[in-house]
């Protein structure tokens, strides 16, 4: 007979039975979503907090519907929010541990070969079921307190198909004990599993891990997240230009806070701060507008130097001028993008100006008119020089433009809009004097003249 006690190749020791080790056991059968990962960025956060380690483990026992693709996919997500892996291990590859302790269970009688009646194509013959004791089995779960549950209603449940196929209580069971993990941080989902898993245990000798049951998440239909209502892989909001930060701290944010005000934590502070006993019982939400609105707080924390190497090839040489403009308007690296080859492309080629808006724009003014108010600006724009705030622009033109609302025709508008659309071609843009100082006073003239034979013509 085998000896349970044996540890198989892979185990690491640890030091002392009190370092925490927590997992994070997904299954590579899909692309995971960011609900998936608030569990592992809890396991990680948890584990960390605790000075110990956090393990990943790839659970692919389901050899039909795991993928290499959705594996390497878990580990450039990870990657990218920046859970570093202390050890890690795949499932698949404690088949001979599995197939031994299934041996010795049976040996034992405390698990038997059943002879099945098949009920429809693919039933098997045979599984290997294990002798249940009956009775109810009680844990205390870390977020949710004492849970019992009355086993005797499992019957003898299924623990493999065969000695090579051991259902997922079973190498789930066996794995956390080699891999020495004190505590199992996972979705709610898995409450109902835990009795018949800690049966196993019991049956194998093994100690019991803590259990953490996280709050389910919901999407903002108060459906549960999941690939079927739509939850995009994590990866997509990484495309569109989420910031890994942003993520990060919004993730631990889904069913936890850190018990003050602070809305926006870096790793570091989320680490330190991080606690179990915090984390709530009732379902959490996964919102997009939220998860957009603290990824603009952390793009805003940006230096312009890393502001411009998250644009990437969508940076131009302008770019860094309109920095501010696009922290403020660009809750995504992807909306920045969109906006610099979109409404701000202005900053970079000459707009497309349509003489008829020019003119007839509320408030509605003639061309000669609107001639006459763009030329009454020339000087004071030609006066201004290179590098001028749009503050000091401001100051400069505003009067002009008071001088026209004076005069009655139109008011200030009637000098503004001109003036502002002839530079940007648009008609919602950031406002003239902005524009003129990023523009500069001889890029500013050279439109306005263009403007100006518009209107001759
Ligand atoms: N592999 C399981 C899943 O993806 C997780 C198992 C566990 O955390 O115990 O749902």
């Amino acid at each position: 007979m085998s000896d349970t006690s044996k540890p198989p190749a892979q185990r690491k020791v640890i030091s002392n039975g009190m370092n925490v080790v927590s997992r994070f056991a997904p299954s590579p059968t899909g692309y995971l979503h960011a609900g998936n990962y608030r569990t592992a960025v809890f396991a990680y956060l948890f584990a960390k907090h605790e000075g110990g380690k956090f393990i990943v483990r790839i659970e692919d026992t389901d050899i039909a519907r795991s993928k290499p693709g959705y594996e390497a996919n878990i580990f450039e997500a990870l990657a990218w929010l920046k859970l570093p892996i202390d050890e890690q291990y795949r499932q698949s590859e404690h088949r001979a541990r599995h197939r031994e302790l299934l041996e010795k269970l049976v040996a034992d009688d405390t698990a038997y070969v059943s002879k099945e009646k098949p009920e429809k194509p693919g039933d098997r013959e045979e599984v290997i079921r294990f002798r249940n004791p009956g009775g109810s089995v009680t844990f205390t779960d870390v977020i949710r307190g004492e849970i019992t549950t009355d086993v005797t209603d499992l019957g003898d449940f299924i623990i493999a198909r065969s000695f090579d196929e051991p259902v997922f209580h079973f190498a789930v069971t066996v794995d956390d004990a080699d891999e020495g993990v004190t505590h199992v941080i996972r979705g709610g989902d898995h409450i109902s599993n835990t009795a018949r898993q800690m049966l196993i245990q019991r049956a194998l000798g093994f100690p019991v891990p803590r259990y953490g049951h996280l709050p389910l998440i919901m999407d903002s239909n108060h459906k549960k997240l999941g690939k079927r209502t739509g939850a995009k892989a994590i990866t997509e909001y990484r495309d569109e230009g989420i910031l890994p930060e942003a993520m990060l701290n919004y993730l631990a944010f889904l069913g936890w806070n850190p018990g003050d005000d602070r809305e926006y934590l870096s790793k570091d502070e989320l680490v330190e701060a991080f606690d179990l006993s915090r984390v709530q019982k009732g379902s959490a939400i996964f919102d997009e507008v939220k998860l957009f609105s603290v990824n603009h707080h952390w793009m805003r924390a940006l230096s312009d130097e890393d502001f411009l190497a998250h644009l990437g090839d969508a940076g131009h040489p302008m770019s860094r001028k309109i920095i501010p403009l696009l922290k403020e308007r660009a809750q995504t690296f992807g909306q920045a993008r969109e906006m610099l080859s979109g409404e701000l492309s202005f900053f970079f080629s000459k707009p497309h100006v349509d003489p008829k808006q020019l003119a007839s724009k509320e408030p509605r003014t003639s061309p000669g008119m609107t001639k006459m108010a763009l030329e009454s600006l020339s000087e004071a724009i030609e006066a201004l020089p290179e590098g001028v705030s749009s503050e000091a622009v401001k100051e400069a033109l505003m009067p002009l433009a008071d001088a026209e609302e004076a005069k009655g025709k139109g008011g200030r508008g009637a000098v503004l809009w001109p003036l502002r659309y002839a530079l940007s071609g648009q008609e919602r843009s950031p406002d003239p004097f902005t524009i003129i100082s990023i523009l500069g006073p001889t890029e500013t003239m050279a439109r306005i003249r263009t403007a100006l034979d518009l209107l001759e013509k």
